[in-house]
This record gives C-alpha cells, structure tokens and sequence, in this order.
C-alpha cells in the first residue's frame, strides 16, 4: 500500500472536521428537529447587512415601561446587595465580568420589548467567547446576544438564536461597537391545572430591522447542550441579562404590554 493510500482515510477525516463547523455532536436531539443542540453541522444563517440605523434610539411609546434611560439600573437587582452592579456610563450600561447576571425587578406576561445592544470593540475571543451576554425573557428562554461580526459559532448560538433551538434566519450584526437593536414580540406559556403547557413560549425577533424569527415556539427553557422541559409557573418574569464575562454594552430598553383585542378606550 502507498503511503499515501495509508494516510487517505485520515487525510478525508481531517478534512471533513475543519469543513464541519464550530459546536457539538455529542449533544441530544432538539425536540422536532433533525438537528442536535448546538450541532457544529447545522449551517450557519446567511449574512444581510442591515440598514445604516433601524429603531435605533427609538423613543419610548407612552404606555412604555422604560427600563434603561441612560442614568441609572433602579429598575434592576441582582448582585451581593441586590443593586444591579453593571456599570453605567455615557447613556449606556455595561456587564461587570463575574458579579453575575441581572433582572427586572417587575415581571412581565406577553409584551414588546425594545432593546439595543454594542459588542466590545475591539473584538477578544473567539465562538461564544466573543461579546456573549443573553436576553432572557421571563428569566428562562434567551435570545442570544453575541458578537457574530466575522466569529464562526454554531447556527443556534448565533446572535437573535434562540440558544439551543432555534438558528435565527439571517445574521444582520453590526460591526463591534456599533449599536444592535432587538424589537422582540413575546408570548409566554400557558399551563392547565395539572402543569402542561397549553400554549408554549413563542417570539418574534427583528435584529436592526431584520427578522429573525416569527412567533417561533421555545421547547422549554434555555440550556447550554441539553433540552430543558417546560415547569410551571404564573406565566410572568423578568427580563434577565446574561453576565458571561464580556463587557457587553446595553442602552435604550423598553418594554410595553402587548394588550388584547376589544379593550375599552381610556
Ligand atoms: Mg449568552
């Protein structure tokens, strides 16, 4: 045998490795899905340059909730003390690497979200170490939150995915240091009295104007390589942002509730 014709298995092994993408194979299947949770072969979203500005600034509606205004992280706790200790400067607030993650302290049923984000500049890190923080509705199902400008990670840990489950539809990042916007549209489960979900948790994702997704459903709770179930609870919770090391900026977050149909004028 040639020496070549030994080595050519491993010459294709490796080659098919580098062409497999950044993340796991080792993973459970997604519920519903051909693919696994954070499966390095799902393909990667096509790239759309987004427009010069969207929503960008996009001033609150009346009936808004304004949870950032630029001044101040009073509508937030976590921390030691329970004071959101991110640090706020300049109109934005940033993640304070290792003081954990913070949280609205209302909570929230089915609403729209406003929310505008910066990955660091410059960018350090690689996959999911670059620029990760994550937008956690209700607390429980995140939208990710990654710097995704020239940084390969798996299709469902881009960002606007729905970490675990769902790639969004386009990548449409902004390059590191420019501002990001989210406009979300949320619904959150519903249970019987036994504890079954009724209706699932379902969202709606422009990233600076492009859409991610649309009224997708969430399997359960976000995980990091598994498939959380759903558990039951009062169908509302905070807004929670993900400290996952990387100085992540955050500005401009509002939040209104979605309302019903038919409700009289006030
Ligand atoms: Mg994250």
């Amino acid at each position: 045998m040639s020496t070549l014709a030994r080595f050519l298995p491993l010459v294709i092994a490796t080659a098919t490795a580098f062409a497999a993408g950044v993340g796991y194979d080792n993973t459970p299947q997604i519920p519903g899905q051909k693919w696994k949770v954070h499966d390095k072969n799902r393909p990667n979203p096509p790239i759309v340059e987004p427009g010069e500005s969207f929503s960008h600034q996009a001033p609150a509606p009346a009936d808004a909730v304004v949870l950032f205004d630029g001044k101040d992280l009073s509508k937030w706790k976590g921390g030691k003390d329970g004071k959101a200790p991110w640090k706020v400067e300049n109109g934005y607030f940033e993640v304070v690497k290792g003081t954990g993650d913070i949280q609205t302290q209302e909570k929230f049923k089915d609403f729209q979200l406003h929310f505008e984000w910066s990955a660091p500049n410059p960018p350090k890190g690689e996959s999911q170490g670059r620029g990760n923080s994550g937008l956690f509705l209700h607390g429980l199902y995140e939208v990710q939150v990654l710097d995704v400008y020239n940084n390969k990670t798996y299709a469902d840990g881009q960002a606007g995915g729905l970490y675990g489950m769902w790639p969004p539809l386009h990548n449409a990042m902004k390059k590191p240091g420019q501002w990001n916007t989210y406009d979300v549209i949320f619904e959150g489960p519903l249970f019987d009295t036994e504890g079954k979900v009724t209706r699932k948790a379902s969202v709606t994702v422009l990233h600076n104007g492009v859409a991610l997704h649309h009224k997708q459903e969430f399997n359960g709770p976000s995980g990091h390589q598994n498939t959380p179930k759903y558990f039951k609870y009062d169908g509302t919770g905070p807004i929670r942002l993900q400290d996952h090391g990387d100085p992540v900026r955050f500005r401009n977050i509002w939040i209104r509730p979605l309302g019903e149909y038919d409700q009289p004028e006030k």
